[in-house]
């Protein structure tokens, strides 16, 4: 067993060495890059997180720029990647780290654990990538290697399966070489191990994985039942007011807290989109709005549930005044153009590229 552990982190850093992904957090392993890094791939792909890390890079180059930044421009880098609430715990964390730890990220994934936002995964990935500390890193990349290395039948999901992957990783990590090994670990699961037609002849582990000797690669690892997809049918309304569009605030507390939208919500038992916008509006705003055209309906996908949000073109029925703002904490009223200056859920922003991208006229 020692001689095939040996001979599986040699061939791993091997192969590291050679394959390795060129990715800018990599070139210095600033712990700021690599923190930044690290909080963006959660539930993003690697391309689309190179862009918005690099993005990110030139409007918060340090810590500093994070700690200091309004939370609206914050969330307004941020938009795209969804899960808002890591951008402001991110900010959170950059606070405290500039208070509290003289502008360092700590190294001790303890420490790291108190911070917002940083679970163990993240606390086990700064740690060793950016201070080499001897933790092993495990995602769900990791998972599967070692699921189909060590040929393991229980469900990937289930509690004891993590447990004793989380072992082998730690088992299998060379000391002083975390840095390099955890990510050739990540890096191998991503482009050779990958979950559908793995590329096992051009693996560097292959002469000692079980799944493969077994013939068990494709029923590794055990997949957990999926969950039911819940649908969600929603709407929301466009309110143009002398060439301006009303937009609403998100209560800090509410999910997508701090962002901004456009009224609305979800459709009640029997109800049409048109009616429900047309509820919304007045139970949201006190506005009563007339429902003019149909501007496009948008699905957007979140966790489990599928939503389809449809998105109307509207105008004030009656005298205008101020709104009530019963489900927001501040308005404005923008030009279509200001739009872009807003940080908005996803679903509101596909359904404002939509109107930009149709060039569709929005009522006066
Ligand atoms: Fe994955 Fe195939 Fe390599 Fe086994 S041999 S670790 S299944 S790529």
């Amino acid at each position: 067993m020692d001689s095939t552990i040996a001979a599986v982190r040699k061939s791993l850093l091997d192969w590291f060495w050679h394959s390795a992904r060129d990715l800018p957090w990599r070139k210095d392993y600033d712990p700021y890059h690599v923190w930044i890094s690290e909080i963006m791939l959660q539930q993003t792909q690697m391309e689309r997180g190179v862009f918005y890390f690099q993005r990110w890079l030139e409007r918060f180059p340090d810590i500093h720029a994070v700690a200091a930044a309004d939370e609206q421009d914050v969330l307004k880098y941020w938009e795209g990647l969804g899960y808002y609430a890591r951008a402001r715990n991110l900010q959170k964390a950059a606070k405290i780290m500039v208070e509290k730890y003289r502008s360092k990220i700590p190294d001790d994934s303890q420490v790291l654990l108190t911070l917002p936002g940083i679970g163990p995964y993240t606390a086990a990935a700064i740690a060793s990538i950016a201070y080499n500390r001897d933790i092993a890193v495990v995602d769900a990349n990791v998972e599967r290697v070692i699921a189909r290395l060590f040929d393991i039948d229980g469900p990937i999901k289930a509690a004891g399966t993590k447990k004793r992957i989380h072992e082998l990783a730690e088992k299998l990590l060379p000391k002083g070489k975390a840095r390099y090994f955890n990510q050739a670990l990540m890096d191998m699961g991503g482009l050779v191990c990958t979950p559908k037609n793995p590329a096992c002849h051009e693996c560097p582990v292959a002469f000692c994985c079980r799944a493969l000797q077994e013939g068990h690669v494709h029923e590794r690892p055990v997949a957990t039942p999926a969950g039911k997809i819940i649908p969600i049918e929603m709407a929301t309304g466009v309110l143009t007011y002398k060439g301006k569009i009303f937009i609403q605030q998100r209560k800090t507390d509410d999910v997508w807290g701090g962002l901004w939208e456009f009224p609305g919500g979800r459709l009640e038992v029997g109800e049409t989109p048109q009616e429900a916008v047309m509820r919304e509006f007045k139970e949201e705003t006190g506005f009563s709005v007339e429902v003019e055209a149909a501007l496009a309906t948008v699905v957007h996908h979140y966790m489990r549930y599928k939503v389809t949000l449809h998105g109307f073109s509207c105008k004030l029925k009656g005298k205008f005044s101020e709104p009530a703002l019963n489900a927001a904490q501040d308005f404005r009223w923008v030009t279509r153009k200001e739009l872009a200056d807003y940080g908005f859920p996803a679903g509101h922003r596909k359904l404002i590229d939509f109107m930009v991208s149709s060039n569709k006229e929005l009522p006066r």
